[in-house]
């Protein structure tokens, strides 16, 4: 089977290798022709755990190819992913333009039957504005072909994307003809070797099952970022509450994880399009929308923290940042976190010094704007004459600093904890003045 995958980044590369390891034969499309330069030769334009090499080995078996010429790319695959971005527009609802400008360059190079493939998050009814758009170019063109649509909405977690792809918990597949259904069965064979993964089911409630997967999740930590400010407040440790409330099987450990807030490129833009999608269809999701307050209000919990220990204004005042990523093991940094904590730290005067291990030249990309900071390239490094430590991404690499040497470096003892990675108590014998979430 010849494959096509119609943008080449975090989504659409990861499927598209993926695909490849298993055998097809794919060909990735982007319209950013530094993306397409870098995978031709031999890098990939983004950090994902395992990929360059997947990439690698795939590109030199000649099952995977890159390009950005459309009517290449469409002629290829008789299966087109579509695997753009679908971000969030002014009034929070997903912005489609991609979606559809990719539907309409099928259309316009297509010569016989396609299935066209939504793998993008998209909202319910998309499939059919797909369907519309590719009737309309092929009418224009006085072209009378065959095609179906399907929504395959993608569940892959950024840091984990290719594990999560070759061995997923689930393959959702919403489709309305048999000819799609039996083409998407087949292709997704190699990925369930042990029992049946694939769930089929009508395209509206495809599209509708992503967003209430990541609506969850989201509400998941934005109830545990509430509880955690509580327990804070009534002198209870929520990192025993979290042990307590995840050994119940009706609710499980998964996701119950206080912090600094949700961010990342899809569950703010995904919680904000589902409570759109609602309003524009006479509901209001009180729940959603509670969730996106309470995360709006806990970026600046650390913050609040700092100026609680050194006063509003924080001026000649400098900070350590670990962490930048919107979480471990991406470089990515769409709506993550610490963009808002630098920005508020900066604002009142502060400086800072950050480290990422991955994130530092995309942040450093993204935070232009952001006056006084430095992105400095050692995690030690970072701590030189600050007055503070404040630790915005739980990567691995901080879990057993050298604290001795912590404690040479700062100016005073002292650590802001976003991500509860150290034992209060513990630190507190070490002599550090130690503030966390929810304890
Ligand atoms: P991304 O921004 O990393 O990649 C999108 C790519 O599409 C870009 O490289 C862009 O240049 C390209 N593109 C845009 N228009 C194009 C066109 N007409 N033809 C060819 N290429 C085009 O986005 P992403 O993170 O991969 O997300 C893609 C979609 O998948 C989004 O809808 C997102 O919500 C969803 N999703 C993302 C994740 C994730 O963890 N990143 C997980 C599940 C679902």
């Amino acid at each position: 089977m010849k494959i096509t995958v119609i943008g080449s980044g975090y989504v659409g590369l990861v499927t598209g290798t993926c695909l490849a390891e298993t055998g097809y034969n794919v060909c990735c499309l982007d319209v950013d022709p530094r993306k397409i330069e870098i995978l031709q030769s031999g890098g990939i334009p983004i950090f994902e755990p395992g990929l360059e090499d997947m990439v690698k080995r795939n590109v030199a078996a000649g099952r995977l190819h890159f390009t950005t010429d459309v009517a290449e790319s469409v002629a290829f695959g008789e299966v087109q992913f579509i695997a753009v971005g679908t971000p969030p527009d002014e009034d929070g609802s997903a912005d489609l333009q991609y979606v559809l400008a990719a539907a309409r360059n099928i259309a316009r190079h297509m010569t016989d039957y396609r299935v066209v493939v939504d793998k993008s998050t998209v909202p319910v009814g998309t499939a059919d504005k797909v369907r519309a758009a590719i009737a309309d170019e092929l009418a224009q063109r006085g072209a009378d072909l065959p095609f179906s649509v399907v929504s395959n909405p993608e569940f892959l977690k950024e840091g984990a994307a290719i594990d999560d792809f070759m061995r997923p918990d689930r393959v959702v597949i919403g489709v309305d003809d048999e000819r799609g259904a039996e083409i998407m069965r087949r292709l997704y064979k190699p990925f369930q070797r042990n029992h049946e993964r694939v769930l089929l089911m009508d395209v509206r409630s495809a599209e509708l099952t992503k967003y209430a997967a990541n609506a969850m999740l989201a509400t998941r930590i934005s109830f545990m970022n509430e509880l955690a400010n509580l327990a804070e407040t009534m002198g209870a440790d929520i990192e025993q509450v979290r042990l307590g409330m995840g050994s119940d099987p009706r609710i499980g450990y998964h996701f119950l994880y206080p912090g600094v807030g949700y961010g990342g490129s899809c569950f703010p833009k995904d919680v904000k399009a589902l409570v759109q999608t609602a309003k524009e269809n006479g509901h209001t999701l009180r729940v959603l929308t509670a969730v996106e307050e309470a995360n709006e209000v806990q970026k600046l919990r650390l913050v609040e923290k700092v100026v609680s220990r050194f006063g509003e204004d924080l001026s000649g005042r400098r900070f350590a940042l670990w962490g930048l990523a919107f979480k471990p093991n991406t470089d990515d940094m769409r709506e993550a976190p610490s963009r808002v904590i630098a920005e508020e730290l900066t604002r009142r005067g502060a400086t800072i010094a950050a480290f990422d291990p991955v994130a530092a030249h995309e942040a450093q990309r993204v935070m232009t704007g952001i006056a006084g900071i430095d992105f400095v390239d050692g995690m030690m490094k970072a701590l030189q004459g600050a007055d503070a430590l404040l630790i915005v991404t739980e990567w691995k690499m901080f879990r057993a600093p050298d604290f001795d040497a912590i404690k040479q470096c700062l100016k005073q003892p002292l650590i802001f904890d976003g991500r509860n990675m150290y034992d209060p108590a513990w630190l507190r014998e070490q002599g550090f003045d130690y503030h966390a979430i929810g304890r």
